[in-house]
């Protein structure tokens, strides 16, 4: 029987209820989902623990013994169950808050149990709350328990009776109908390459772990399938995309770009610089159409690389864009380019949301009539009314501030998809940019423009306050301007900006000779644009801010970033706000305040923030803590399929290796047309129907 097709409903125990709730809960529909809802942890059944034994750091364990009495302490709402428990030399507390009367009902004392649970450090003793307890004559061996499997489940299904133990039993017969084996979704020569465990053995052992070396195995050859099928689908989009894709074709490097590069440009490229333009190069002069995602750390100059790019779509007759996320990045990016550009004679052009209908009037016309060359704008670049007469190249700044539905709409802007230039500033690991941008191709800068002195970065307490505000006044004297930045979090934003009007109030009287600016994401367009001026300008000092600095400002005079309750930032976002400062030829400072009681994670963070500049080891540091799923930019950026065992963050080595492997096997037979590899094409299609479309990451 197909486990395909086999509906839960129909399952021992399941029924079309729970079958409802798994679907909802889960998207668990048929007996197959359900195999490869895999156990996220196991705990170890095998043996009994003493008590004397029990450290504070671990996980479930069992202990047999008796109950040597029951304890009622507080009353109503505050009553909980105590049981004193021994193992015969020593006891510890059984603690329940819920259910007293079932459990004073239930267990007696005199009786062999077996307790099961977690301890916890309590009062300088342990004890155990809402343990399993079962009757020890009841239980089989420890040695035949094994490993106990752990299932996510959530609170909806937990109240239903759909425990992680209620699974285990529905999984149980699905395990009993496959032992005599299952259809392997991997082709021989490949399980035989890498000696990994066949797909029925390895389901079996995932949910009923013989022993630890099986479950390992088994883990591991499910680990590489998922990875496997990840990369060969990426692989031949990517494949598919360069066959297909007619692109433009900018044969030549012509006036603009020769007299912008022997004329105008202030200052030598960086190595860096240079190496991505030629790749871009090769490119767009390729007939197939670019798709590149342009990694640079905060401050490496992409802008540049981006313009020169433009300038080759310009001297082959194109029209290019930059679409920015944020209002104040577009016009930013519209003075740097206007300076740059000088008097080039490139026609160059803003559209935001507050551009004027007059305005807009003209610059659709120019636009159409192909006077501009350049538009740079926000998402208001997407809407209908905006035509070029000839795109060629889209440029898309911080990348992943945008919806795949707004970034495909610019592609539609030509009849032939133009050119396209991402660029990013939140560094992508390397295992993340395989997996979620594999398909693109990917350019690193990875060096800074000379003479940049690193910023130094300290984490104070609270207490500073006063050495700190010290320190301000000293920058500023010296002529040197300041951010500080709240957090803004949406549930709370009320809070957060009283946050930022009281910091606001308070920079004003600690500072009454300085001027002080504020800009958060309520103001109108054009007052955040007046104080942005303001500060830009130098009229203003210091600049009281939420995170709508954080993309790309730049103002070179500014030498200090304080970053107030640091501990809310994630460290990608920590990184971009430092990246706002050490624009210039001083040396500058990032300050990170927070209160003295720390998570250990935010410990970390701080520590890493406090050690290094560099984007690529903190984003790796990044994954390291949070995971892939919590990564920036990966929840619009989508899986190709979501992730149930492999781990991006843990897993670099075999994803390196399902690579290679993908890219071996269709280099041999890119249409996986081989006899050996039809099973690949067949598991293909069937996972591709299973999730959304994703076919145009970028
Ligand atoms: P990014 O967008 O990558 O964060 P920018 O493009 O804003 O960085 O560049 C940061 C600053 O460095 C800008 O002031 C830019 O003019 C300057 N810059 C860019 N390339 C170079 C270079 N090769 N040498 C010196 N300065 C550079
Ligand atoms: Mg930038």
């Amino acid at each position: 029987m197909d486990l395909a097709s086999q509906d839960i409903k129909f399952l021992p125990g399941v029924g079309p209820r729970k079958a409802d709730i798994f679907d909802k809960e889960l998207g668990i529909k048929s007996a197959e989902d359900l195999l490869r809802h895999y156990p996220y942890k196991y705990v170890d059944r095998s043996r009994f623990y003493f008590l004397h034994e029990i450290t504070a750091e671990m996980p479930f364990i069992q202990v047999k013994g008796q109950i040597l009495r029951f304890e009622k302490v507080g009353e109503g709402h505050n009553l909980r169950l105590t049981a004193i428990f021994t193992d015969g030399k020593e006891t510890i507390e059984l603690v329940w808050f819920k259910g007293v009367k079932y459990i004073i009902d239930k267990y007696r004392t005199k009786v062999d149990y077996v307790i099961f649970g977690k301890p916890s450090p309590f009062n300088g003793r342990y004890n155990i709350v809402h343990p399993e307890i079962e009757i020890a004559s009841q239980l089989p061996p420890p040695e035949q328990m094994g490993l106990q499997p752990f299932y996510n489940t959530s609170e909806k299904m937990k109240s239903s009776f759909l425990n992680s133990k209620t699974i285990q039993k529905i999984i149980f017969p699905i395990i009993q109908q496959i032992k005599s084996g299952i259809p392997e979704t991997l082709p021989a020569y490949i399980l035989q390459k890498f000696a990994l465990l066949n797909l029925t053995e390895s389901l079996i052992n995932i949910h009923f772990p013989r022993n630890a070396n099986l479950l390992n195995k088994a883990r591991q050859r499910l680990k590489f399938e998922e990875l496997f099928y990840i990369q060969l689908s990426i692989l031949r989009l990517k494949n598919w995309r360069e066959q297909q894709s007619t692109g433009f074709v900018f044969s030549k490097i012509g006036l603009f770009f020769n007299t912008f590069f022997n004329e105008y440009l202030p200052f030598e490229l960086t190595g860096a610089q240079k190496r991505v333009l030629r790749e871009i190069r090769i490119d767009v002069a390729s007939g197939r159409q670019m798709n590149r995602l342009l990694q640079g750390d905060v401050g490496s100059g992409k802008t540049l690389v981006a313009l020169m790019t433009m300038l080759m779509a310009i001297d082959n007759g194109f029209q290019a864009c930059i679409m920015a996320p944020t209002e104040i990045l577009a016009t930013q990016h519209f003075a740097s380019l206007k300076e740059f550009l000088g008097d080039l004679g490139v026609g160059v052009a803003l559209l935001t949301g507050s551009t004027s209908k007059k305005d807009r009037v003209v610059l659709h016309e120019s636009l159409r009539n192909g006077e501009l060359n350049i538009l740079i704008g926000t998402h208001a670049l997407i809407e209908d009314t905006v035509q070029f007469s000839n795109l060629g190249l889209v440029v898309i700044d911080e990348q992943h501030r945008f919806g795949v539905e707004q970034r495909s709409k610019l592609w539609k802007k030509n009849v032939t998809t133009p050119h396209i230039l991402v660029m990013t500033a939140t560094p992508i690991p390397r295992t993340l940019a395989m997996t979620l941008y594999g398909d693109l191709s990917i350019s690193v800068i990875d060096e800074l423009p000379p003479g940049r002195k690193p910023i130094q970065t300290y984490h104070y307490y609270e207490n500073k306050r006063q050495g700190l505000n010290q320190f301000i006044s000293k920058q500023v004297e010296a002529g040197r301007q300041i951010y500080i930045v709240y957090p803004l979090i949406q549930e709370s934003e009320k809070i957060d900006l009283q946050d930022l009007e009281s910091g606001y109030e308070y920079m004003r009287e600690t500072f009454p000779n300085y001027k002080v600016s504020m800009i958060h994401g309520k103001l109108k367009p054009k007052e955040k644009d007046y104080q942005m001026q303001k500060f830009v300008s130098g009229e203003t000092q210091i600049m009281v801010a939420t995170t709508v600095i954080e993309v790309g400002v730049n103002v070179p005079n500014a030498s200090v970033m304080v970053i107030e309750s640091a501990q809310r930032f994630g460290l990608s976002q920590l990184h971009q706000l430092r990246g706002r400062v050490g624009r210039g030829a001083e040396q500058s400072f990032c300050i990170l305040l927070t209160g003295f009681k720390l998570a250990t994670e935010t410990r970390k963070r701080m520590e890493i923030m406090v050690r290094t500049n560099d984007g690529f080891e903190i984003s790796e540091a990044d994954l390291q803590i949070r995971g892939p799923g919590d990564m920036e930019g990966t929840q619009q950026s989508g899986m190709p399929f979501d992730l149930k065992i492999a781990n991006l963050a843990q897993d670099g080595k075999m994803l390196e290796i399902a690579r290679n492997v993908a890219m071996d096997v269709l280099n041999e037979d890119p249409l996986l047309e081989k006899n050996e590899n039809r099973v690949l094409a067949t598991q293909l299609r069937k996972l591709k129907t299973n999730t959304l479309n994703w076919g145009s990451i970028s």
